[in-house]
This record gives structure tokens, sequence and C-alpha cells, in this order.
């Protein structure tokens, strides 16, 4: 039997992406493999939303390429890649497909079955954690953030019809799953064409909200969770919706610059105060909700004062965690033309600034779950202990209990609190 390996880059999206390529090589008898040693077939699947992120992935083919020389492996490459990158990596491939074209790997494989695969979202995804499933509802993106190459590799908004996003997670359930993540890199901007498709009881307008309600009555689900959502598509009955009862106590909502003016810059099309309007707003119809965020540091022209407008907002909303990074130019966007003025040492410096205040923030929020007791989904079994999610995304790990297996939903006292770790013990 043919093995085969993915190594994934990048967010949810492409995590749920490879589920689908895993698929195809299921279909065609091959088998997964953890190392990339001992595969005949490669995949990289790309973000490149950073040119960080592709030029990790160009080290990474120099050493591949070994094996491709020695051993015959044939390496493929998928996810969102520029054109001018897929021209730059033809070398260094044997196949490079767009995503939404599964049915060309396939055909790479030499297999002649009939397959399904032509179509992304008609192919069913494989994972390994049947009980927590991710579920693509849309692609693309037509927000242009200056420095985002999604839109130019994933091309403009595409929604996916509300009775396959409902077939598929019924599917989803009777094959075990409870937690269910919808996807789209602009989630909350779902505009699909089947709007009929919606119960005529759904008391809502917004179309994202109207398919939250959906998800919440559909029986054998748990947790419902969404990424990645914009500001600006923040709706009142967004917010409404997240008081369903299936809903996580979690939101992650990227703000990426406390600025204004680095925020225009950014093309984000909000305002600081606008953001903080929003936090408030949710934080009153869902006081309990962690809120998560992404930040960039060092974003063309942000003077000191301008990172310290980011550190201002930080202290005001204090998120319960914040993926920060340093900008650095993607080429092909808009931002790539922009003088990329700050120097490297000052990006250092603004970003641990900034973490350091996450930290600090982070384990003062945590210290408040001491004493109290959280739903736990394990998705982690080892010798000596359990882990899994609390319903705010807070990492927590159970020790002492041999009953608990992976899928298992527990009530949790909390007793340690560290910074990226609640520690307790099962309770009824
Ligand atoms: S919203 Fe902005 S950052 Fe997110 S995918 Fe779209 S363009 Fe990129």
């Amino acid at each position: 039997m043919k093995k085969y390996h993915i190594i994934t880059f990048g967010c949810q999206m492409n995590v749920s992406d490879s589920e689908r390529v895993a698929a195809v090589f299921e279909h065609l008898n091959y088998s997964a493999v953890k190392d990339a040693d001992d595969a005949d077939v490669i995949v990289i699947n790309a973000c490149s939303v950073r040119q960080t992120a592709i030029d990790r992935i160009w080290g990474l083919t120099r050493d591949l390429n070994k094996l491709r020389a020695s051993k015959g492996v044939k390496l493929i490459l998928t996810g969102c890649v520029l054109p001018e990158d897929g021209t730059k990596m033809t070398a260094r491939f044997d196949l490079i497909f767009e995503i939404k074209k599964l049915g060309e790997l396939e055909k790479f494989l030499q297999q002649k079955q009939e397959f399904t695969g032509e179509d992304y979202f008609a192919t069913t995804p494989l994972s390994d954690a049947p009980f927590s499933r991710f579920v693509p509802i849309m692609t693309g993106c037509d927000n242009y953030c200056s420095y985002c190459a999604v839109p130019f590799v994933r091309g403009r908004e595409q929604s996916r019809p509300v009775k396959d996003v409902l077939a598929e997670i019924k599917a989803l359930v009777q094959s075990g799953a409870k937690e269910i993540c919808l996807l789209g890199q602009n989630v909350n901007s779902y505009n699909p064409a089947d709007k009929e498709s919606f119960a005529a009881a759904n008391p809502f307008h917004h179309a994202f909200a109207k398919l939250l309600w959906e998800v919440n009555r559909l029986d054998g689900i748990e947790r419902i969770n969404f990424a990645a959502s914009h500001p600006k598509d923040v709706s009142d009955e967004l917010i409404e919706a997240l008081k369903l009862p299936k809903q996580l106590n979690y939101l992650h909502l990227a703000v990426q610059s406390g600025d204004d003016e680095v925020l225009a810059r950014m093309n984000r099309k909000y305002t600081a105060a606008d953001y903080e309007k929003i936090i408030q707003k949710i934080r009153t119809a869902r006081p309990e909700m962690a809120i998560g965020t992404d930040i960039i540091v060092g974003f063309p022209g942000e003077t000191r004062t301008q990172f310290e407008n980011t550190l201002r907002l930080y202290e005001r909303v204090r998120f319960d965690i914040a993926y920060l990074s340093m900008y650095s130019p993607r080429a092909g966007t808009a931002a790539a033309k922009l003088v990329d003025d700050v120097p490297h040492e000052e990006k250092k410096r603004r970003w641990r600034e900034l973490q350091d205040l996450m930290e600090k923030i982070v384990l003062e929020k945590n210290q408040k779950y001491l004493g109290r007791a959280v739903e736990v989904l394990i998705d982690k079994v080892e010798k000596a202990f359990v882990e899994g999610n609390s319903r705010e995304m807070k990492r927590v790990r159970v020790y002492g209990d041999s009953r608990l297996n992976t899928g298992d939903v527990v009530s949790v006292e909390i007793e340690e609190a560290m910074m990226w770790i609640l520690a307790g013990k099962t309770v009824d």
C-alpha cells in the first residue's frame, strides 16, 4: 500500500482543507504516515499570508527535494499559494494544484475510480478527532486588507449552500461529532444563495446568525464555534446569536492594531473605537465570553505613539489571548508597496512588550478560574493525565481519572491556574 504524508501550514481553514486532501488519498487506498521519510507522496498545504511563511516552505522543500531525488518521492503543493509563488516553486514540485480542484490531485495519483473530489466541498473530510470537526462554510475574501494575500490566492467570497452545510454537519454527528467549528476567511459575511433553505421559524435576518440558529438546533451537537470573523461584519443580530445555548464562551475577533491611522493603512474598515464598541456589546450580551485577537506590530509607518495606542487598547479590552506577529511584507499585496520602515529590532521590542502585557493579563484572568468548574471536551489522553478545551478555549488538564477518553465532555473544578494551562479534578 502506498503511503502519504501531509504537512499543513497556517490557519484552521488549512487544517480543514488537509482533512479533505487526506480523504482523497484514503479513497485511493493510500495510508497516512507520521514521518515524511516513510511517504511515497508528500503534500504541503501552504499558507502564504506572510512572506515568512512562504520562506519557511521554500527552506523545507530543499530537504524534501533530497527525498525526491534519492527515493522518487512525489512532492505536491496546494493551499494559499500566489501565482508568483507557484512559478518560483514549479521546479521543486511534481504537482501544484488549487485546493478547490481536488480532482487534479486524484488525476495526478493516476487512479481511474470514480471520485467526487472535483468539488472541494463535496469531498467528505477525514479526521482523527471525530468528536470535534471543522466545517468550511465559505471560501475567499473580499476585504483586501493591505497586508494579506488571501484574496489573491483564494479569490472572491463564495458561500456554500445552507442545505449542504447542514447535511455535512448531520453526517458528522452520525460519525460522533459533538463540537463544530464553522470556518471561512470571513465567516461572518456568509451569504448563501439558497436562503429559502433556512427554516421558516428562524428568527434572524442576518445569514450567518441564521446559520448559527440552525446548527444550534441540531441534535447531537454540544458546542459550536466559528473562525475567522471580521469586526465590520459583527452585526447586532450576530451578537444576539452568540447567546444561543451551544455557542462556546469564546470569540476570536482580530483587531490588528489599536491606532486608527494604522488601521486605515491596513484597510481594516473600522476604527479602534468601533472595535471597542463591538466588544462592549458582546460583553453585555455574554459577560463570561472570552475574547481572542490577532495583532500585527511594526506595520509600515507605525510610530511609537501609534504602537502605544495598541497597548492602551489591549489594556482596556483585556483580551483572553492574542496571537501577535511582527509585520513582514508579502509580495503582491498593497502593503508591500509601502516602505517597511520599522527596524526589525524595534519590531521585536514592540512584540515583546505586547507579549509581556498579554501574558500578565492571561495569568490574571486564569487565576479567576480557581475553584470554578468548567466544561471540558477531552481531546488528548496520556498515561498520567487527560487534556481538552473548556468552553472558553482554555486548555485544561485533568490528573488521576483513568475513566476518561477522547470525546468525553466532563466538568472540571480548577485547582491550579498557570499561564497556558488550567489543571483540576473532575466533578459531577
Ligand atoms: S479579512 Fe483581511 S486578513 Fe482576513 S483573509 Fe480577508 S483580507 Fe486577509
